[in-house]
């Protein structure tokens, strides 16, 4: 037990708190507001754990699309406006009878067992506070109500959750979550890609779930914090898409048991922001108005991962590609070549162990390659690559 009572504890975490979002504002330059972490930034950070440089921009809140401009290489990721209002019109149009016609799709999709969501049983909160600090607080005083009122439907419609990423808090806002008669949560997220026949497109299901997922794992830790009330958040989220190209709401449950593990494992995995930032040179500022060259230096002194996948899940793409490229390193080829190759990291260390110019002859990566290379050779007749 420790020798400090927790009341004497609290100003020193405040403290330290304080301190580290200082020192985050100062990253950002000054006048550069905090860019705010969204879940589906945050299931692309966890899909690539390893890169420092994206841990560092999004805890600090760097605008990263910003940084792409200012380095000339202008990002292609992220939303058309066009479907934002799509995906907004949409959203307006399932909520727009206080969540009624949303809720009977929750009860027919993965709680048929409960009593239908009947005006007289169904509770929609006021959600609104002042910060995104307050409206967490709200989130949670309403979910604890929700729990406390069995036998009733709850609809939390833009609840506020707030999860520890790397040390610092991403406050998140899922397109609702639906409290059941039995007391359990389920999330609730609205997109504007159709369904057509019951199923939608994969990889946008899958991007859904994984999207999902950090809600579910945000919604775990209020529940954590309501020990006595033994709440369930359910694995199933319910994916509510436009049927057949009508406006009209079509739903499916979604198991995200496999995204959530996967997410909270690669969460746990991201080094702290504060370490990160305490390695880099004196001075560092990732302020988008820096002339080109000291921003890219800036930008360079922070290591990264550099995969293919980025290019659909980071503004730096085309700017982390280029330098990974110029580097020779074998991450741009792909992550499952860049494990095969174990220790080999850049194409001329490749080339030279093929070739038998470096590299133990026993390792099974040495003796591959160069069998590879050999087979090569005597395909092109000699030629060598
Ligand atoms: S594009 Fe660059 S900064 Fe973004 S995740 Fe990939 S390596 Fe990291």
């Amino acid at each position: 037990m420790s020798e400090f009572p927790d009341s004497a504890r609290q100003p020193r975490r405040r403290t330290a708190a304080t301190g580290l979002r200082h020192r985050l504002a100062e990253l950002r330059g000054p006048d550069h507001p905090p860019r705010p972490l969204d879940a589906r930034a945050l299931a692309a950070l966890a899909a690539n754990p390893g890169c420092r440089r994206r841990a560092l921009l999004d805890g600090a809140g760097v605008d990263k699309a910003r940084i792409a401009d200012a380095l000339g290489s202008p990002s292609s990721f992220g939303q058309s406006q066009f479907a934002l209002a799509r995906g907004n019109v949409f959203e307006a149009r399932v909520k727009s009878d206080g969540g009624s016609e949303l809720l009977g799709l929750v009860h027919a999709r993965v709680d048929g067992v409960a009593p239908e969501p009947t005006p007289d049983l169904v509770r929609a909160p006021d959600l609104s506070a002042i910060g995104p600090e307050g409206r967490t607080a709200r989130t949670a005083l309403a979910l604890r109500e929700a729990v406390e009122s069995p036998g009733t439907w709850t609809f939390l419609d833009h609840p506020m959750l707030a999860l520890d990423v790397a040390g610092s808090p991403a406050f998140l806002e899922p397109d609702a979550v639906v409290v059941h008669p039995d007391g359990s949560w389920t999330v609730v997220e609205i997109k504007s890609f159709p369904m057509i026949d019951g199923a939608a497109d994969a990889s946008k299901v899958g991007a859904a779930a994984r999207q999902s997922a950090v809600y579910v794992l945000a919604l775990e830790e209020v529940a954590a914090r309501m020990p006595d009330a033994g709440v369930r958040v359910r694995d199933r989220i319910v994916l509510v898409c436009p049927k057949n190209f009508s406006n009209l709401p079509a739903a499916s449950a979604v198991d995200v048991r496999k995204q959530r593990s996967v997410t909270r494992r690669q969460l746990e995995r991201l080094t702290r922001v504060e370490d990160i930032a305490a390695a880099l040179p004196p001075g560092t500022v990732f302020d988008p108005e820096l002339p080109p060259a000291e921003l890219t230096a800036a930008v360079e002194s922070v290591p990264a991962t550099y995969a293919p996948e980025c290019l659909a899940a980071c503004e730096l793409a085309f700017h982390c590609r280029d330098h990974a490229r110029e580097e020779g390193a074998v991450t741009a080829l792909g992550r499952p070549l860049r494990a095969e190759l174990g220790s080999l990291t850049t194409v001329d260390e490749v080339l030279a162990a093929a070739h038998g110019e470096t590299g133990d002859p026993a390792d099974p990566t040495v003796a591959a390659l160069r069998r590879a290379a050999q087979l090569r050779d005597e395909a092109l007749g000699g030629a060598r690559c």
